[in-house]
């Protein structure tokens, strides 16, 4: 994977799972939001002066701008992860994809005064032929993970997510969790509480291992 962030001159779509093994560092992300779970998010990332990485589905947006306005103003990156959460191994029209991608950066940029510099598929799916798309759209970078807990899962308890991400974590890890489940109306309400629970401790055991917590676009840079 690669392990600097390209400056300019891009000739090349990008996909990153991880970077920078030489630093201390993760990259918290969290996808499918917002949702009535973020404030809750950025509550305890603010608290334990960490940064994450949004990846916003725009229909959401449309739906809850403000959680989207606050997530920018304290700080956080947000990333683009289309409008419908579009599952491109369904969905197989570029065209499509141009849209849905074109539309998310658009309301982001309206909110939070700049467009994302980052893309993720939902699913990971299809992820370099997406990321052609996300680049002719403008987009640095398409980014995966090393790290998961799963944390979508319904059944999935606090513990299972502190353990897997502390056991997992990695100098130069992206950690993939999620804040909103964007097909349900649940996504009004707490959609996330166990990740919410599992993440006070998940910063308390890495920083003492050493760990800070940095947007992707941080981990990036070279
Ligand atoms: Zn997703």
């Amino acid at each position: 994977m690669a392990t600097s962030f390209r400056a300019g001159g891009v000739t090349e779509p990008w996909v990153v799972c991880s970077a920078r093994p030489d630093r201390r560092e993760v990259a918290l992300t969290f996808d499918d939001g917002p949702s009535g779970s973020t404030e809750a998010v950025l509550d305890v990332l603010d608290a334990h002066g960490a940064r994450g990485t949004f990846f916003v589905v725009g229909e959401w947006v449309e739906r809850l701008p403000d959680v989207v306005r606050a997530t920018a103003a304290r700080g956080h990156e947000l990333g683009n992860h289309t409008w419908t959460h579009v599952d491109g191994r369904e969905v197989v029209d570029p065209e499509v994809w141009r849209d849905e991608i074109r539309r998310t950066s658009d309301i982001v940029e309206g909110i939070a005064g700049h467009a994302p510099r980052l893309f993720r598929p939902p699913y990971g799916a299809v992820p370099g032929r997406f990321a052609r798309v996300a680049a002719a759209c403008g987009l640095d970078a398409t980014v995966l993970w090393t790290v998961t807990p799963d944390d979508w899962q319904l059944e999935i308890r606090h513990e299972q997510i502190e353990e897997e991400v502390v056991s997992s974590a990695h100098a130069g890890a992206i950690v993939l969790h999620h804040d909103g489940r964007p097909g349900d109306e649940s996504n009004h309400g707490e959609p996330l509480a166990e990740t919410v629970r599992a993440l006070p401790r998940i910063l308390e055991r890495l920083a003492d291992d050493g760990y800070r917590f940095v947007t992707v676009s941080e981990l990036l840079a070279a």
